[in-house]
């Protein structure tokens, strides 16, 4: 991007970055669906300890159902999911990484 310099260079690129990263991320699909055996199913991307300071690199493929349904992180809340799928949003986020170094 020659007509970009600078500052706005580098916030371009990141922004670009992260909606790069993402795309990757949903397209593993839901990771909740590969640990239950369903395999991956077509999902969205859910930001992990989505706090004030929330990073779109810190994201995990979830279909719809585990995402904001009743069996899901946002419909359950994070200790009763965790215990469910006996997992963690840091788990499933290092198996999210896990997968997108083996594409
Ligand atoms: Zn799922
Ligand atoms: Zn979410």
């Amino acid at each position: 991007m020659a007509w970009l310099r600078g500052e706005r260079w580098w916030a371009w690129n990141m922004r670009h970055a992260s909606k790069e990263h993402m795309r990757r991320v949903q397209g593993l699909g839901c990771v909740i669906c590969r640990l239950v055996g369903l395999g991956p199913t077509p999902a969205q991307v859910h930001h992990c300890f989505d706090t004030s300071d929330r990073d779109d690199f810190l994201t995990i493929p979830l279909c719809p159902e585990h995402h904001q349904g009743q069996t899901g992180f946002h419909g359950l809340g994070e200790r009763r999911f965790n215990a469910q799928y006996k997992t963690s949003e840091r788990r499933l986020l290092a198996m999210t990484l896990r997968l997108l170094q083996e594409q």
